[in-house]
C-alpha cells in the first residue's frame, strides 16, 4: 500500500530511513511525491556551439574500449574516446569503475558533463547508453539531506514506482483532466521523476499545479461555507432610511468604490450568514467612512459595535473622528490600556447595560472582564497586525457578530485569493476626488542638505515633516545610534523654532504614543524616526516624507511610509534617499517615482520579492505549494478557483459520484479539520 513505510522497499534500512525522515519522507506515498526541486535541461547542440566550462550534452559513437585506472581504494578514472560529428572527443568519468562493463566499442552513447573546449574533452556526470531519444535531456535534482544522494534517491523512487504504480489513482474528475488535457496522476508522477523530455515535464508539472490549487481552493471555499452556515440567525435588521440620512450628513459624497464596498458589507449584515470580509483600500481611500456607516447600521439594528486597532494613538484618532461623524447619533467609548480604575469600571458597566453603542480600543477590548450586552458587529483594523487568536477572541465576545477586517496594505489579487480565500474581499480601489498626488523624488545622499533646506521652508509655512532613519539590519543598538545621531544633526541644523522629535523601537509604547501626540498636535515639526511610524496615523499637516536607505525597503513598505503624507489638501512630497547597486533596486526607485497606486506597487513588489516575503512574517498564512508558484501560475490559480466555486456551489462533492475520490482526499486532509473552528 502507498501508506507502507519506506522501509518496505529493498535497500532502505534504518539509517537511510532516518535520513529520508529528515526530508519528511516516511511512506511510499511521501517518497513518490517528493518531487525534484530543479530540472536542468541539456540540449544536444553542434560541437561548435558548446561553451567552455558549461554543462553540456553530446551524443556519439564509442571509438575504443574504455581504459580504467585506479588511484586509491575507491578512486578511479575511466577514459574513452567518442566520435562526434567526425571529431574525436575524450570522455573522462571519475569513480564509476562499473561503467567499464557497460560501455563498449561502437556503442552509441549520450553523455552529459562539463565541457572543456580547449582539449575537446567532457568530464562526465551522467551517461546513457543509446542515442538521446529526444534532442533534449532533462536532469532532475532533488533537495537532499543527510547521506542521501541524488542517485540513490532516484533508484529508490524508481523501485517504489515499479512496485506501487498501480495503486496511484486519479481523483480529479475527468471533466477537468480532459478539458485541460492534463496527464493522469500515475503518468504525471512518473514524469516528474523521470522526465523523457521538456514537453512531457511541462504537462506533468501543469497537472500538479492545478491539483494543488484546486485542493487549496476547495479547502478555502469549504471553510468559508462552513463559517457562513454555522451562524444562521444573525441577520441584522437595520434601518435603511436612518443609514442613508447618516450618509447624507457627510461633508462629501462617497466614491463609487466606497459605495460598492458599503453595499457588499451591508448585504452581508442583512443576511443570516456571518460576515467574514476583508476590506482593502490604500491609505486615505476612505475606509474609515465605510466603517462608520456600517457601525451605524448595526446601531439602528439595536446591536453594539466594536472597532479594534493595534495602537493607542490609532484608537484615539478613530475615536475622535467617529465622534465627529456620529455627533449625537451614538454613544461611543474608548477603551485602552490607560483607561483604569473607576473610569474603566463605569465604562464596562455602561457596555453591559447597552448604554454604550460603539466601543473603540486596542487589544484592551479582548480582556476577560469586557462584556458586551449585544455585540453584533466587529471591525478589526490593520488586521495583519493582530494574531489569529486575538481576532478570534474578539469575535467570540458576541453571539454571532459579523466581522470586517480592514487593511491598508494593498494585497495583490493573486495573494488575496490565496491567503484570504476563506474570506470575502471588498476593495476600495479609487481615491476621493481632488486629492493632490504626492510627488516622489529619488535623491542621492549628497543632496541631504538641500533636502533639509526644503523641509525648513515648508515648516516656515506651517507644515511638518518625517525623516525616516538609515536602516541597519538585525541590530537594534546601531539602529538607535543612527536615529540619535541624525536627530542631533537636525537639531543642530534647524533654527530654534523648529522642534525636532525622535522616535525609535526602544521607546516604551506610552513613550511612542507621547511623541506621536506631540507631532500630531504640531508641537514637534520634524519627526526623526526608525521605521516604527505607526500605520494609519493621521497627521494631515505633515507634507514631507524623507526616507533614508530607501533601496533597502520593499515597495509595499515604502508605499506605507509615503502614505503618512498627502493626507491633507496641501501638496505633499516624498524623497527617497537611495543609492541602489543592482538593477532591481533601481527599478524599485523608478516605480516609486512613477506611481502612487498601491495595487500596482504591490503587484510589482510581489514579483520582485516573492510571496513568502510579502507580509514580512511567516505567520501570514500564505500557503506553501510544492510545485505551484503563485505568481507564475497565476492563471491556473484563477482556473482552479472558478472550478472550486462551481464544485462547492453545485454541491458536486455530495451529489456527483465522479467527485467521490476528490471528496475522499479532502476528508483526509488534516488542515481542513484543524482550521474548521
Ligand atoms: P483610510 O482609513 O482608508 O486611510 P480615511 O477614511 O481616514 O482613509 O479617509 C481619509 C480622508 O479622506 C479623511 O479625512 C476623510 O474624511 C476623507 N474622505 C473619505 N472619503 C471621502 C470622499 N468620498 N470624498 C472626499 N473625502 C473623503
Ligand atoms: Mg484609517
Amino acid at each position: 500500500m502507498l501508506t507502507d513505510p519506506i522501509t518496505a522497499l529493498k535497500g532502505v534500512g534504518e539509517k537511510f530511513a532516518e535520513d529520508l525522515a529528515l526530508m519528511s519522507i516516511y511512506t511510499i506515498d511521501d517518497l513518490l511525491h517528493y518531487f525534484p526541486y530543479r530540472y536542468d535541461v541539456y540540449e544536444i547542440k553542434p560541437l561548435a556551439e558548446l561553451i567552455h566550462d558549461d554543462k553540456v550534452t553530446i551524443e556519439g559513437r564509442v571509438v575504443h574500449e574504455p581504459s580504467l585506472t585506479f588511484y586509491g581504494r575507491k578512486k578511479s578514472r575511466l577514459t574513452f574516446t567518442i566520435e562526434v560529428e567526425g571529431v574525436a572527443v575524450k570522455a573522462v568519468m571519475f569513480n564509476r569503475a562499473f561503467a567499464k562493463k557497460q560501455i563498449h566499442s561502437d556503442h552509441i552513447i549520450t553523455l552529459t558533463g562539463k565541457w572543456d573546449a580547449h582539449r575537446l574533452q567532457i568530464t562526465v556526470s551522467n551517461y546513457k547508453l543509446g542515442a538521446a531519444e529526444n534532442q533534449d535531456n532533462v536532469q532532475p535534482s532533488y533537495s537532499i539531506k543527510g547521506n542521501v544522494t541524488n542517485i540513490k534517491l532516484k533508484k529508490t523512487i524508481q523501485q517504489a514506482y515499479n512496485i506501487y504504480a498501480d495503486e496511484i489513482t486519479e481523483f480529479i474528475p475527468e471533466t477537468y483532466t480532459k478539458s485541460y488535457k492534463i496527464p493522469n496522476r500515475n503518468i504525471a508522477i512518473k514524469t516528474m521523476h523521470f522526465p523523457p523530455d521538456r514537453i512531457a515535464l511541462k504537462h506533468a508539472r501543469r497537472r500538479f499545479v492545478y491539483e494543488e490549487f484546486l485542493l487549496f481552493q476547495l479547502k478555502m471555499q469549504l471553510l468559508r461555507k462552513i463559517n457562513r452556515e454555522s451562524t444562521e440567525g444573525n441577520a441584522q435588521q437595520f434601518d435603511e432610511k436612518r443609514v442613508s440620512e447618516f450618509v447624507q450628513s457627510f461633508p462629501f459624497e462617497l466614491t463609487d468604490a466606497q459605495k460598492k464596498s458599503l453595499k457588499e458589507i451591508l448585504a452581508d449584515m442583512k443576511s443570516p450568514n456571518r460576515m467574514n470580509r476583508l476590506l482593502q483600500g490604500d491609505v486615505g481611500s476612505g475606509k474609515t467612512a465605510v466603517a462608520a456607516i456600517s457601525l451605524f447600521a448595526t446601531i439602528t439594528a439595536g446591536k453594539q459595535g466594536a472597532l479594534m486597532v493595534p495602537t493607542e494613538i490609532l484608537a484615539e484618532q478613530h475615536y475622535e473622528s467617529l465622534k465627529a461623524l456620529f455627533g449625537e447619533r451614538a454613544n461611543i467609548a474608548l477603551l485602552t490600556g490607560s483607561v483604569k480604575g473607576k473610569k474603566r469600571r463605569e465604562l464596562l458597566s455602561g457596555l453591559q447595560k447597552h448604554e454604550i453603542h460603539i466601543l473603540i480600543g486596542t487589544h484592551a477590548l479582548i480582556q476577560d472582564d469586557v462584556y458586551f450586552n449585544d455585540l453584533g458587529y466587529v471591525i478589526v483594523d490593520e488586521q495583519h497586525r493582530f494574531g489569529v487568536e486575538q481576532r478570534r477572541t474578539l469575535r467570540d465576545k458576541g453571539l454571532k457578530p459579523d466581522v470586517l477586517f480592514m487593511t491598508a496594505t494593498p494585497i495583490p489579487r493573486t495573494l488575496a485569493i490565496t491567503a484570504f480565500g476563506d474570506m470575502d474581499v471588498s476593495v476600495i480601489d479609487e481615491m476621493p476626488k481632488g486629492r493632490k498626488e504626492i510627488e516622489t523624488y529619488w535623491a542621492k545622499d549628497n543632496m541631504f542638505e538641500r533636502i533639509l533646506h526644503m523641509i525648513e521652508k515648508h515648516v516656515e509655512q506651517g507644515e511638518q515633516a518625517y525623516v525616516i532613519c538609515p536602516l541597519i539590519e538585525e541590530s537594534d543598538k546601531l539602529d538607535i545610534q543612527d536615529a540619535v545621531d541624525l536627530y542631533h544633526q537636525l537639531v543642530e541644523f534647524f533654527p530654534q523654532e523648529v522642534k525636532v522629535g525622535l522616535m525609535h523601537g526602544r521607546l516604551k509604547a506610552n513613550e511612542k504614543d507621547e511623541v506621536m501626540k506631540e507631532f500630531a498636535s504640531n508641537h514637534l515639526q520634524v519627526l526623526v524616526s526608525t521605521t516604527v511610524v505607526e500605520v494609519g496615523v493621521n497627521v494631515p499637516n505633515a507634507t514631507i516624507m524623507v526616507i533614508y536607505d530607501a533601496e533597502r525597503f520593499g515597495l509595499s513598505q515604502l508605499h506605507q511610509l509615503r502614505g503618512r503624507v498627502g493626507r491633507g489638501d496641501k501638496q505633499s512630497y516624498c524623497i527617497l534617499i537611495a543609492d541602489p547597486k543592482g538593477e532591481v533596486g533601481k527599478e524599485r526607485m523608478r516605480i516609486m517615482t512613477e506611481t502612487t497606486n498601491g495595487f500596482e506597487l504591490s503587484e510589482e513588489d510581489l514579483k520582485l520579492r516573492g510571496p513568502g516575503d510579502f507580509f514580512g512574517k511567516k505567520q501570514s498564512g500564505v500557503p506553501e505549494f510544492k510545485v505551484a508558484d503563485m505568481i507564475h501560475d497565476y492563471r491556473a490559480l484563477e482556473t482552479a478557483r472558478k472550478d472550486a466555486s462551481e464544485i462547492i456551489e453545485n454541491n458536486l462533492l455530495e451529489n456527483d459520484a465522479a467527485f467521490l475520490p476528490l471528496k475522499r482526499i479532502l476528508e483526509t486532509d488534516p488542515s481542513l479539520s484543524t482550521t474548521l473552528d
